[in-house]
Parts: structure tokens; C-alpha cells; sequence
């Protein structure tokens, strides 16, 4: 017999090239997460994979500040942790307060509608933050609402929103609320409890400099509650709440889908160093490096798009100079420096550039090869 198809021989192992990650993610692997993924495989069910899965919920806990014991990663990246929290809380007929000011708050809304429900939009500006009022107002004018959804910090523009301030009016309106704190877990505080958040994913690629394809999330004894309560089925399989933590629960522990177990082991030291390092400590390093960033950026007469005050200091965002090639800059930064920063997304496509200090990434060796390669291209 003849295949139709023969063996592509001529192709070779693939070897990435080096690269310094400096865009919106991925960021660096530490050295000891990349070593934690090459290990071997064991079962999902094995008892010494099982006991690092318990260890896994309680290294989450701490980097989420919480105390919630349905804390754990789900299999897929940020989106997956996004999507699960809006098909679980969500259902058809609802009406759901969602806070867009960049991208992410827009994804929110294609997930609520998606879900067959109604989606209330408080607009604000991409590069300010949420503004409180607008959410106060809202809640005001649509009292049936019974879900607040935001984004914590958002990446397409780098500004941070006040989810305390937050939480706390969505809570006085009797809402629940789904926070997305992909890019804010280990770079800013994420405070779960304190804030009174009830349902809160992250991704893994960010401040955890682990590899993507998973996304921490947790959810609040409300937020349990309120799964409990639905009327109708949650409509993915796969995210479904009450099916995933027939794997995820100790008591259970059956097969749900095949869990990416290397992922988990990168997941685990990961969070491991962050523990080590302290949540404070990583939050100061962050906030150290940029600083150190934006003197060098404001050398370079690069204005940040994001107010002072509302800044992330892991995603620094700034207007890029009239008369500049953004793609031929970000090329020689890649070709000639190594160096990846990321583009503008949606209306801030070229621009803006975004220059990322997520996790290991965010180091001081980072902040001056950007800044030395950033001057060298744009002289
Ligand atoms: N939310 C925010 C704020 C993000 O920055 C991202 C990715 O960059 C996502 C959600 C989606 O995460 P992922 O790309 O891992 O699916």
C-alpha cells in the first residue's frame, strides 16, 4: 500500500530561539519551572500526583489571598478560566453589569451574550481605569442585575482598576462578581477575600512566568451557591463546575479529562518560588523595575497612555512618536536584540507599544537590555 501522504522527513527538531519576553505575556520561565515541566509523566490519579494537586490548591490560595476552598487551576489558558466563570454564573435571561475600558472587558461581554443573557456596559476609556461612579449609576439604573464582571488589570492598555471599590458597590447592589486577574496575580495585588470577589481566574503565563494553558481560578462560597441554585444546565461540558470537581475535589477524584500534568508540575514550582519570594516582595519588584522602566522610557520622551495612579507596574503601555515604523521597530527589537515587546490591540494598533515585566521577567538586567536595545533602534 501506498500512504497519500509520505513523511515530512525534511523536517527538523524545532529549537526556539532565545528570546527576552518582554511583551504582554508569555513572560520568562524561571529556570526551576522549566526543569518542573521536563519531568516525567506519572497518572492523573496517581496518589503522589494527587497529593501535589492538594499542595497545588494551597500554594493558589495563598497567591489569590483566599481562603476558598474551591481554588484551583483550570486546564486551558486564561480564556478557559474566563469562559468557566461566565458559563457557570450565567444563565439564559440574565442581565449582567460588564465594566469595558480595553479588550478584555469586550471578550466579557461576548461571553455574556453568548451565555443568552444581557449585557449592561459601563464604557470607559482604553488606558483609564473603571470608574466607580459609572458602576454605581448602572447598578442604579438596572437593579435586576445580578453579576458585576471587570477586569482587574487590564493588558491591552496597562491600567489597573480599584477592585476593592469595585466589589464593594457591585456587593451593596446584592451582585455577585467575576473578576479577571490574568495579568494582575504576583505583579499587583490580588486580594480575594479582602475584596469580597466571588468568582476570580488568572492565567499562568503572566506574573507566574509558568508556561500558558492553565488558569487558577476560584470562586466564593456566593458563587458556589449560586451554581447550585441554576435553573438550567451549564451549557460547556468541559466547565462545567460541578463535573471538573469530580477530579478536582479530594473527596471524589474520578476521571474527568486527562489532566496536563507537566503544566501542573511548571504550576506548582511556580507558585512554589512565589511563596518563597513572598506575594510583598514579588509585588515591590515589580513596582521597583518599573520605575526603573519608566525613567528610562520618559529618557526616551515615551509618553504612558495610563494616568499616574492607575498604572500597572507590569504592563507599561506608551504612545508610540508620530512618524515611527511600530512594525519595523518591534522587528529589529526581535531580530537584532531578542527582545519581544507587544503591540497595540484593537484602536491602539500601532499606536501604542506595551512593554511587559511579568514574573521573571521582570528583572533589572530586563529593564536596561530593553531600554539599551530601544535607544539603539530608535537613534
Ligand atoms: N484576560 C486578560 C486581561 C488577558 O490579558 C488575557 C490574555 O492576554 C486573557 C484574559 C486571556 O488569556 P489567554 O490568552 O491565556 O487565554
Amino acid at each position: 500500500m501506498t500512504l497519500a501522504v509520505q513523511p515530512p522527513l525534511e523536517i527538523d527538531t524545532f529549537h526556539p530561539p532565545r528570546r527576552i519576553l518582554l511583551g504582554p505575556g508569555p513572560s520568562d520561565l524561571h529556570p526551576q519551572v522549566k526543569s518542573a515541566l521536563a519531568q516525567g509523566v506519572i497518572g492523573y490519579l496517581d496518589p503522589v500526583f494527587v497529593s501535589m494537586m492538594e499542595e497545588l490548591k494551597t500554594l493558589m490560595r495563598y497567591a489569590f489571598q483566599t481562603k476558598n476552598a474551591l481554588t484551583f487551576p483550570m486546564s486551558g489558558p486564561g480564556s478557559v478560566g474566563m469562559e468557566a466563570c461566565f458559563v457557570n454564573l450565567v444563565e439564559p435571561g440574565d442581565k449582567v453589569i460588564v465594566c469595558r475600558n480595553g479588550v478584555f472587558g469586550g471578550r466579557m461581554i461576548e461571553n455574556v451574550e453568548r451565555c443568552g443573557a444581557t449585557a449592561i456596559v459601563v464604557e470607559d476609556e482604553w488606558g483609564l481605569a473603571v470608574d466607580p461612579q459609572k458602576l454605581e449609576d448602572a447598578l442604579r439604573a438596572h437593579p435586576d442585575a445580578r453579576l458585576v464582571a471587570f477586569v482587574h488589570a487590564e493588558t491591552s492598555t496597562g491600567a489597573q482598576s480599584d477592585a476593592q471599590t469595585l466589589c464593594d458597590i457591585a456587593r451593596r447592589h446584592d451582585c455577585l462578581t467575576i473578576v479577571d486577574a490574568v495579568t494582575s496575580l504576583a505583579g499587583t495585588p490580588v486580594l480575594v477575600d479582602e475584596w469580597g470577589a466571588d468568582a476570580v481566574y488568572s492565567a499562568t503565563q503572566k506574573c507566574l512566568s509558568c508556561t500558558p494553558g492553565l488558569s487558577p481560578v476560584t470562586f466564593s462560597d456566593r458563587a458556589i451557591e449560586k451554581v447550585r441554585a441554576r435553573q438550567t444546565r451549564v451549557q460547556s461540558w468541559f466547565m462545567d463546575l460541578k463535573l471538573v470537581l469530580d477530579y478536582w475535589s479530594a473527596s471524589q477524584r474520578t476521571y474527568h479529562h486527562t489532566a496536563p500534568g507537566n503544566s501542573l508540575y511548571g504550576l506548582h514550582e511556580a507558585l512554589r518560588l512565589l511563596a518563597a519570594e513572598g506575594l510583598e516582595h514579588a509585588w515591590a519588584r515589580h513596582r521597583r523595575h518599573h520605575e526603573a522602566l519608566k525613567a528610562g522610557l520618559d529618557q526616551l520622551g515615551l509618553e504612558f497612555i495610563v494616568p499616574e495612579g492607575a498604572r500597572l507596574p507590569q504592563m507599561n503601555a506608551v504612545r508610540i512618536p508620530d512618524g515611527m515604523d511600530d512594525k519595523a521597530i518591534r522587528r529589529a527589537l526581535l531580530d537584532e536584540y531578542a527582545v519581544e515587546i507587544g503591540a497595540g490591540l484593537g484602536p491602539l494598533a500601532g499606536k501604542i507599544w506595551r512593554f511587559g515585566l511579568m514574573g521573571y521577567s521582570a528583572r533589572e538586567e530586563n529593564v536596561l537590555g530593553a531600554l539599551s536595545a530601544m535607544e539603539m533602534v530608535l537613534a
